[in-house]
């Protein structure tokens, strides 16, 4: 069976190819038979492709303004060339979709029929980046790939089952009914590492308490009990909650208000300062990446050091909000782009709830390899590192919706 993902991010688009060769789904991951990535970020107005396929990488520069203007071209990669791995586009039995936004109407990945893409089209102001472009991802399938069945994995999906006291705001109760409450994102994230921490616990999900630490360019906490999310930190956006590369997460909102007032932002303003040029980035002036932080502070940088230290301050600040409520936890997960890779990062939040009993092994944790415990043999609490998987989650998504719908006809 071949799955074709398609996800798509403002700045970064990544696509790969399944080929699932077996009856049943594999216990562990498999490696996609073809990736393609598109980077907008090198050139304004260009984009840079990069296909994977038949142990070759192939470069390309994309001259379109958009993503889902360049899919027909990307996925002739597929079927031509160097990096062809199928005879034609027949041969793909399901897409899947990463869709950042699901608002409160899906609990679970779905079908897509023309119902739920009028439900992204109407969640659009509440995802205007990514929505528009995840309704076009899937009408550019339907000209390349015909009626091809395509299915829609959302990001919010997982958090759908937060009880209201979290996800309400303490605003005026009208806000709420408007739609105005927390919904979280990264869900694809935090739902797969639960599932393979309780894996690499061998243990059932049901009888976990997690939180697990999405350390990315974007990051989330997620608390997790019997499988089901009761709490995370991004809200209404996927900026609220911990300090990020280049968003400010959690702030005062009066200082928005006195932002307008007294020096006359726009939204636009507002909106570019606080996700693009605030977080990590915007306190070092330096980079968004921690691995320059890091560096800059072993050479004495004092704003490398405030933007380090803030970013373990909050992540050990909302932690403690997880642990109120989930009331215990028996397994912290570190995963992404910084929690698979920064030793130091795991080991300066960590340090914080070692009254917990929750010990860290030093050489466990620097001699890491992902997928694996770090906690010391007496630890209270497992720690572990998981690689995330999200493509390969979809894929899972698509996998078991094919064989409810069509095998079973
Ligand atoms: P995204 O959220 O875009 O999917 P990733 O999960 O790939 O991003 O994470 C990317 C981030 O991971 C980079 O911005 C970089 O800061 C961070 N990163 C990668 N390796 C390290 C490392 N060894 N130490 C600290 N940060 C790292």
């Amino acid at each position: 069976m071949k799955i074709l993902i398609i996800n798509a991010g403002s700045s970064s688009q990544k696509s790969c190819l399944y080929n699932l060769t077996s009856d049943h789904l594999p216990k562990y991951s498999i490696k996609p038979i073809w990736k393609a990535n598109i980077d907008w970020t090198v050139a304004k107005g260009q984009g840079i492709l990069t296909v994977e396929a038949n142990g070759i990488k192939k470069n390309k520069i994309l001259n379109h303004k958009h993503f889902c203007q360049a899919i027909p071209q990307i996925l002739n990669t597929l079927i031509q060339g160097k990096t062809r791995v199928i005879k034609n586009f027949l041969q793909i039995n399901i897409v899947g979709h990463r869709v950042v936004h699901g608002g409160t109407d899906y609990s679970e990945a779905t079908l897509i029929t023309p119902d739920v893409k009028a439900v992204i089209a109407r969640l659009i102001p509440l995802a205007p980046t990514h929505n528009p472009s995840h309704i076009n991802g899937i009408q550019a399938i339907e000209q390349v790939l015909g009626n091809v069945p395509q299915v829609a994995v959302f990001d919010t999906a997982f958090h759908c089952h937060i009880p209201l006291k979290s996800a309400a705001y303490p605003i005026p109760y009208e806000w709420l009914e408007k739609g105005i409450r927390r919904y979280g994102f990264h869900g694809i994230s935090h739902k797969y590492c639960a599932e393979k921490a309780a894996q690499i616990l061998n243990k059932s999900l049901t009888s976990l308490k997690l939180i697990t630490c999405h350390l990315g360019n974007g990051c989330s906490l997620a608390a997790i009990k019997n499988g089901i999310s009761i709490d995370t930190t991004m809200g209404f956006t996927p900026l609220e909650g911990l300090m990020m590369g280049t968003r400010s997460g959690s702030i005062d909102p009066a200082i928005l208000i006195h932002l307008i007032r007294q020096y006359n932002f726009t939204a636009n303003q507002l909106n570019t300062m606080l996700n693009k040029k605030s977080g990590v980035q915007g306190v070092s002036g330096i980079s968004a990446d921690l691995r320059s932080i890091i560096q800059a502070v072993n050479e004495g940088n004092y704003r490398a050091q405030l933007a380090f230290d803030m970013y373990i301050h909050r992540l050990r600040w909302h932690l403690g909000g997880m642990l109120g409520s989930l009331g215990g936890l028996d397994t912290l997960v570190f995963t992404a782009g910084v929690g698979e890779n920064s030793a130091i990062v795991r080991e300066k939040t960590c340090e914080a709830f070692e009254f917990l009993g929750l010990k860290l092994d030093p050489k466990k944790n620097n001699n890491f390899s992902v997928d694996t415990d770090i906690a010391t043999d007496d630890s209270t609490v497992r720690i572990l590192i998981i690689h995330t998987e999200e493509d390969w989650a979809i894929a899972q998504e698509c996998w078991k919706i094919f064989n409810q719908r069509y095998l079973s006809l």
